[in-house]
């Protein structure tokens, strides 16, 4: 890549892509154009010198617009959130396949060269991801297929138009399997948040408001794995530029498997203090178990997320209680 090549971002407002639109300023790239379709003050983060673009990119002429003269595409927009999203809106979820369609046919209009999609974990089966001591799942675990309704199967979806472009077309695509991403700059509060994001937000909101309570969802046995922000923007970086994974679906997750009673131990010990715990077991938990067998990005790259997991909490925890106390304040946060 030139560093005045054009690097097009989509879903920039947001969590991932924002620190992406960060990660490609501070590489020198000169020519980054973001796009989300929140309103401009409402995104997460502004990277001077980055060209913002308010745009849906649902409608097809929008995608086009944006992929003029690109030379990679990033597609990270969907309409996404933790679990108590996506238990529950199904049908926005599977509509961002209307926006992987359209940003993928654009950017092959348009001769770039590269082209990546942010797939998820919730695209394996879930019938392998009924017990918390889980075995970390690999790359063929996604068939035969039985994905996370509606967000899941929208994933394996739009990762199959990836391979075909790459087949048929030539486009070179990459594909990377999400595993919970977590970090400063992210969704906190709202009801899109991911568990280390709610988990933080409780325990500051239990010191501020001198509860010793915090409500967990589930019984607090199920297990995942967390991977901090600037691993996966340069697990993007490497992914996008390796020929090997070109149309190959690879997990970008942290291999450290942790239950989420574990990570409220860690936000309280982060946050000084202990709460008594109240499980609410009618709340969305998703599946039992689930964590990332990182055996294919360590031979391929060498390499895997390794940013340790309190270190990672602990900006979190820093940058949210910022947040919470910029509300109370009553300036503006990102969510
Ligand atoms: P996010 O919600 O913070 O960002 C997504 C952005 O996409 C939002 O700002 C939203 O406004 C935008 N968007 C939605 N619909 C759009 C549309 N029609 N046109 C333009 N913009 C639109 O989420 P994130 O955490 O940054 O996730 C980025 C990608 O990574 C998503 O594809 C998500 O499914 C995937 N992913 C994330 C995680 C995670 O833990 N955060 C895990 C697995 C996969």
């Amino acid at each position: 890549m030139k560093k005045d090549d054009l690097i097009v971002l989509a879903g920039a407002g947001g969590f991932i892509a924002g620190a992406l639109a960060r990660y490609f300023y501070d590489q020198g790239f000169t020519r980054i154009r973001a796009v989300d379709k929140k309103p401009l003050p409402e995104w997460y983060q502004r990277v001077p010198g980055v060209e913002c673009l308010c745009m849906d990119l649902q409608y097809e002429d929008n995608c086009r617009r944006v992929c003029e003269d690109a030379v990679e595409v990033y597609n990270l927009a969907a309409d996404m959130g933790g679990m108590g999203f996506i238990e529950r809106f199904r049908v926005e979820c599977l509509r961002s396949i209307l926006i992987n369609t359209h940003m993928i046919e654009s950017a092959y209009r348009a001769g770039a060269q590269r082209y990546f999609f942010s797939s998820s974990a919730c695209a394996y089966n879930v019938e392998l991801q009924k017990d918390p001591n889980v075995r970390a799942l690999k790359e063929s675990d996604a068939y035969p297929a039985m994905a996370e309704r509606g967000y899941g199967w929208e994933k394996l979806m739009s990762e199959m138009f990836c391979q075909e472009y790459w087949a048929e077309r030539g486009l070179k695509t990459a594909v990377a399997r999400f595993h919970n991403v977590y970090g400063p700059c992210g969704t906190w509060d709202g009801g899109r948040e991911k568990a280390p994001a709610a988990i933080c937000r409780k325990v500051i909101e239990a010191k501020d408001q001198g509860s010793d309570e915090i409500v967990i969802w589930g019984d607090g046995h199920q297990t995942r794995s967390f991977m901090y922000i600037d691993d996966c923007t340069q697990g993007i970086d490497m992914i996008m530029h390796c020929d090997e994974l070109i149309a190959t679906p690879i997990n970008l997750g942290s291999s450290f498997l942790i239950s989420i009673n574990d990570l409220v131990s860690m936000a309280e010990r982060i946050g000084g203090m202990t709460l008594e715990r109240k499980y609410d077991p009618d709340a969305p938990t998703g599946v039992a178990g689930r964590n990332s067998d990182n055996t294919f990005i360590q031979h391929v790259l060498g390499w895997e997320p390794s940013t340790p997991l309190e270190e990672g909490l602990k900006k979190t925890y820093d940058w949210i209680k910022q947040q919470y106390m910029d509300r109370k304040a009553g300036k503006r946060t990102v969510s």
